[in-house]
């Protein structure tokens, strides 16, 4: 008592068994695939039970009626062995479908947080890859118990996964813009893969008969253009070549498997499966290292922004960033209802500084100056150095009074800190400091409010220096 397994049987449409014996037909079944109760389908798997009886001889011919490509394989077990190999298996298969499944879903999430197709174009081809995959390999078959006419239409898979791989090429070298010539000869590959894909919609079987030619035609292409993008020093194509090289090279010995040129094993008759899955590794690798190219590149843009926007040597903001940033901090604080105040500050006679002790001397007091008002600030508070030894710090959230607290904290400390000369004798110097607050009820630009501060820091400058002067206090003339 015997078992005929063929467990490829998911790929066809319908199956016939003959059974002879003595030359005479003694069984004939036709097992329809489309026939999802057919009592010996098991997921995917034709079983045909048979008998020998001792001294005799059984023949059994197997006719498969395909869709469009043959895969067989048969075997046969006794009782036991039979039940072992209809459970289990293919766990092989779902790791790998289901890591796909994985990038797929992290590369939905990485289009979500920065909007590039490269993201969505390659979740594509992995779920075109996936499911040519699961497809094939029985994975739909064998676990879901799926086979037949419902899903012979995804095989078209095979014509999704090089357009989306092309798309994906196009998108992430930039070809469009930087790269005419091969965008072109990706753009016709394309068209081609596009007809046979929207031919296929109306005749599956039809347009699989040329999917093997398309592949090849599809890997010159796909190679030639990679090669032609290293020879002009791409910096992503040679992960591509080593990936796609991967595909080509997995693929070449699925098909001296499929033509019977080498022995089967794992590694073959897995090609194309394993050459997808590596593929789309190295394929996720570029993306990563693209993101990363990308980030360079801007933070190459925000050291330069920075650069443009800060003074060298107090690393304070400059002017032209004080107003810019300044101004919109006004703004913002107009909508909530918030006081903005701004100081001025000049050091005091800091020409003697330069002349007595040198201008080496006179910078290293400036730093100084610079970290005294850092420490005596706010983290909104925003401090820039206006040009010479004039600084100005926009308050906001800070009135009148507030701010001249704040100056004269200050104040106070510039005056009591030891400066070092560069002879290393102590030196100290003041500063004087004007305040404004901004006339909320008039919505003063910030232009206004710094001029009456630089009146203030003008009339503690007359009175004697190192003290601070409120607008407020001034006498309008
Ligand atoms: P006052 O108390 O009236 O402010 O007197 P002052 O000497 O500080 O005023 P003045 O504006 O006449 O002098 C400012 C000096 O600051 C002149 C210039 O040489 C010096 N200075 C400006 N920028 C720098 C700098 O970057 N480094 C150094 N070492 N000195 C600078
Ligand atoms: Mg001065
Ligand atoms: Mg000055």
């Amino acid at each position: 008592s015997l078992f005929l397994h063929l467990p490829k049987a998911y790929h066809v449409r319908s199956i016939d068994i003959f059974e002879e014996r003595s030359q005479s037909l003694i069984n004939q079944t036709l097992i329809n695939l489309n026939d999802a109760n057919h009592p010996l389908m098991y997921r995917g798997t034709a079983v045909y039970p048979f008998t020998v009886p001792s001294q005799q001889t059984t023949v059994i011919y197997i006719r498969s009626h395909i869709y469009s490509h043959q895969w067989f394989s048969s075997e046969i077990y006794d009782d036991e062995h039979s039940r072992k190999a209809l459970v289990g298996g293919h766990i092989d298969i779902a790791l790998l479908v289901g890591m796909m499944v994985a990038l797929v879903f992290y590369n939905s999430l990485l289009y979500f947080a920065t909007s590039k197709k490269e993201n969505i174009l390659y979740s594509f081809y992995l779920i075109s890859g996936l499911t040519w995959i699961a497809l094939s390999y029985g994975l739909l078959a064998k676990a879901f118990g799926i086979y037949g006419d419902d899903v012979f239409i995804l095989n078209l898979s095979v014509f999704t996964m090089p357009i989306f791989l092309v798309l994906f090429m196009m998108a992430i070298f930039e070809t469009r813009v930087l790269y005419p010539k091969e965008h072109l000869a990706l753009q016709g590959i394309l068209a081609l893969l596009s007809c046979f894909f929207i031919y296929g919609l109306f005749d599956v079987a039809g347009s699989l008969i040329h999917a093997s030619s398309m592949a090849a035609l599809m890997m010159v292409v796909t190679f030639s253009v990679s090669i032609s993008l290293f020879r002009k020093k791409n910096p992503l194509v040679k992960f591509f070549l080593i990936g796609h090289t991967f595909f080509v090279v997995f693929n070449g010995f699925a098909v001296m498997y499929y033509k019977g040129i080498v022995e089967p094993n794992y590694i073959n008759s897995h090609g194309v499966g394993i050459g997808i899955v590596l593929e789309a590794l190295t394929l996720a690798f570029i993306i990563s290292y693209r993101i990363k190219i990308l980030e360079d590149i801007r933070s190459k843009q925000d050291e330069l922004k920075r650069q443009a926007s800060t003074d060298p040597l107090t690393q304070l903001y400059n002017r032209r960033y004080f107003m810019a940033e300044g101004g919109y901090m006004v703004e913002k604080a107009k909508t909530s209802g918030e006081s903005v105040s701004v100081i001025i500050l000049d050091i005091d006679h800091f020409k003697a500084v330069n002349d007595q002790y040198g201008h080496n001397t006179g910078d290293i007091v400036l730093v100084s100056v610079a970290d005294i008002f850092r420490r005596c600030s706010r983290d909104r508070d925003l401090i820039a150095r206006f040009g010479g030894e004039e600084f100005v710090i926009l308050l906001p959230g800070a009135d009148h009074k507030e701010a001249q607290e704040c100056a004269e904290r200050i104040r106070a400390g510039v005056e009591k800190h030891h400066f070092n000369a560069d002879d290393g004798s102590d030196l100290k110097v003041t500063v004087s400091l004007g305040v404004a607050e901004l006339n909320r009820s008039s919505s003063e630009p910030l232009e206004a409010a710094v001029k009456r501060a630089d009146k203030a820091l003008y009339e503690a400058k007359t009175r004697g220096r190192n003290q601070v002067r409120g607008a407020a206090e001034l006498i309008v003339a």
